[in-house]
């Protein structure tokens, strides 16, 4: 089995504003084998830039377990978590302003990060060369930013994400503002690190095409991992069950079915339904249909 680069169990996030408490990560499981391109998706609200937050080490866990590469994140000390931030992941955001330092060249927005990192200076510029070559930017090591395409500025964020060869890649909506041929590029690019360098990736995105484009697309719900879809596999959509059971029962079935807060459990050979209170349950229903 590959080995698991990430491993929530039970996280929680509890943020506080004046006297409110916001819960944004109500027990959330979530496992993502090392290699994996995954897709965090779901409605707005739910959680997911809580959790891409936590997991690029920027947020702290309120409670639960939460592990990246063997370190775990919910004992860091302010040290070990800027250590944890320039080693182990890279960060691409949508705002391709956030990514790259404007009155830098490309190659020096490269350079940067390793410097930070203590990368040995000898290896520094031929590293940057060869990763700005990687993502299809060799003939731009001189630009600044603005001379750039917004294409060309979220490949150079990765180039600058991967300049300390962490094993996680995060990217908020990474195309959300780019035109659907660039979007494209920038797909196939992420595709591509992640068979040449196997790089983990989780993508935050609200687009379809982005989710498509990866292995797993994972749904979070009221900050709980709820559904998903293995598009290698399948096009269907499966409910994930926890470790103690837990499931999200989807929206459509709740809108469909009274349940009023309570079911009923019938264990069949094969398979387990849930029936509302009141409501015969499975072959007992059919035996009286029959009747
Ligand atoms: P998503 O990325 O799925 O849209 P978020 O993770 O941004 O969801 O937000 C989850 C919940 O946590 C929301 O209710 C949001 O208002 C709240 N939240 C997020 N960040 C903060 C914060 N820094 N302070 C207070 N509440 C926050």
């Amino acid at each position: 089995m590959a080995e698991i680069l990430v491993e929530s169990h039970n996280l929680v996030k509890i943020y506080k504003a004046n006297d409110l408490e916001v819960v944004a990560l109500q027990g959330l499981d979530l496992r993502v084998p090392r290699g994996e391109m995954l897709a965090l998706v779901g409605p707005s609200g739910a959680g997911k830039s809580t959790l891409l937050n936590i997991l690029g080490g920027l947020d702290e866990p309120s409670a639960g377990r939460c592990e990246v590469a063997g370190v775990d994140l919910t004992r860091l000390t302010r040290r070990e978590r800027l250590l944890y931030r320039r080693r182990i992941v890279g960060h691409v955001w949508q705002q391709t302003s956030r990514n790259l330092l404007s009155d830098m060249t490309l190659l020096d927005n490269v350079i940067t990060p390793m410097m930070l990192a203590g990368y040995p200076a000898g290896r520094r510029r031929n590293r940057a060369k060869e990763l700005l070559g990687l993502v299809g930017l060799g003939d731009r090591l001189d630009h600044k930013p603005v001379r750039l395409s917004g294409g060309e500025q979220q490949r150079g964020a990765l180039a600058v994400a991967l300049a300390n060869e962490p094993p996680l890649l995060l990217a908020d909506e990474p195309t959300g503002e780019l035109d659907s041929v660039t979007a494209g590029e920038v797909l196939k690019l992420l595709r591509r690190l992640n068979a040449e360098l196997g790089l983990t990736t989780i993508v935050v995105t609200h687009d379809l095409h982005v989710a498509e484009a990866m292995d797993r697309s994972v749904a979070i719900r009221d900050g709980r991992t709820s559904t998903e879809v293995r598009h290698a596999e399948t096009t269907e959509e499966t409910v994930i069950i926890d470790g103690v059971g837990r499931l999200q029962i989807p929206r459509s079935a709740l809108d469909t079915i009274p349940f009023d807060g309570r079911a009923r459990v019938h264990v069949a050979a094969d398979h387990v339904e849930l029936w509302p209170v009141g409501v015969l349950a499975g072959p007992r229903q059919d035996a009286a249909r029959e009747r």
